[in-house]
């Protein structure tokens, strides 16, 4: 799928109701991390969607670029940028082959991005990532977790998998339960998830 359209990654951004995760604010756990000042220099958000926790970080002074497969997302999140008089490029560009975004940058974050992918992309997606990020930047990593009970929703990621995928090239420095807000689609509007931090070496 690399390299191509993304028909139904843009679907899902389609009008009627939003995609459970596009929740119209950014998430809980990021504003925590832009509060702590983490969110901070070149900020990569991989898979920005509609661009909240971009957003977010611009809004506290980060050089922020938001790239997403999705052109309809990307539009939103550029319209939502002017409206709110914020400052942030948004691309549509691949988050498993950023390379041509010829970026470098400070900090890097996803917010339910990691999960979406198989196995194969999975180690494309993390040396994408450890491509654009310079030595010793962050990454702050938000996924579904296995805690989460059921099966609706993307695939569930365990802590062990999180530090396998990081294990070369990388310091996992922490990895917390956390949660994810979704739009309400039934009584549970929170779901369970990680959120780790990793370092590059
Ligand atoms: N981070 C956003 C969106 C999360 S949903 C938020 O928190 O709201 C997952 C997002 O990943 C979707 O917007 C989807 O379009 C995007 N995506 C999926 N595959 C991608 C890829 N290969 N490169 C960039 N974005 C991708």
């Amino acid at each position: 799928m690399t390299g191509q359209a993304h028909p139904e990654w843009d679907a899902s951004y389609a009008a009627g109701t939003p995609a459970p995760w596009d929740i119209g604010r950014p998430q809980p756990a990021f504003v925590r991390l832009a509060d702590e000042g983490r969110l901070t220099g070149r900020l990569l958000d991989a898979g920005c969607g509609t661009g909240e926790n971009a957003l977010l970080a611009a809004s506290r002074g980060a050089d922020v670029t938001g790239i997403d497969v999705a052109p309809t997302a990307i539009a939103r999140a550029r319209a939502k940028a002017s409206e709110r008089g914020l400052t942030a490029r948004f691309e549509v560009a691949d988050a498993l082959d950023p390379g041509r975004l010829s970026l470098t940058a400070d900090t890097v974050i996803d917010s339910g991005v990691f999960h979406v992918f198989g196995d194969d992309d999975r180690a494309r997606y993390v040396a994408s990532l450890a491509a654009v990020l310079r030595p010793a930047g962050a990454c702050y990593l938000m996924c579904f977790s296995d805690r989460q009970p059921g099966t609706w929703g993307p695939r569930r990621v365990r802590a062990d998998e999180l530090r396998a995928a990081f294990s070369d090239g990388w310091a996992v420095e922490s990895i917390t339960a956390d949660t994810f807000e979704i739009n309400p689609m039934d009584a549970a509007t929170r779901v369970q998830a990680w959120l780790a931090a990793i370092r590059r070496n």
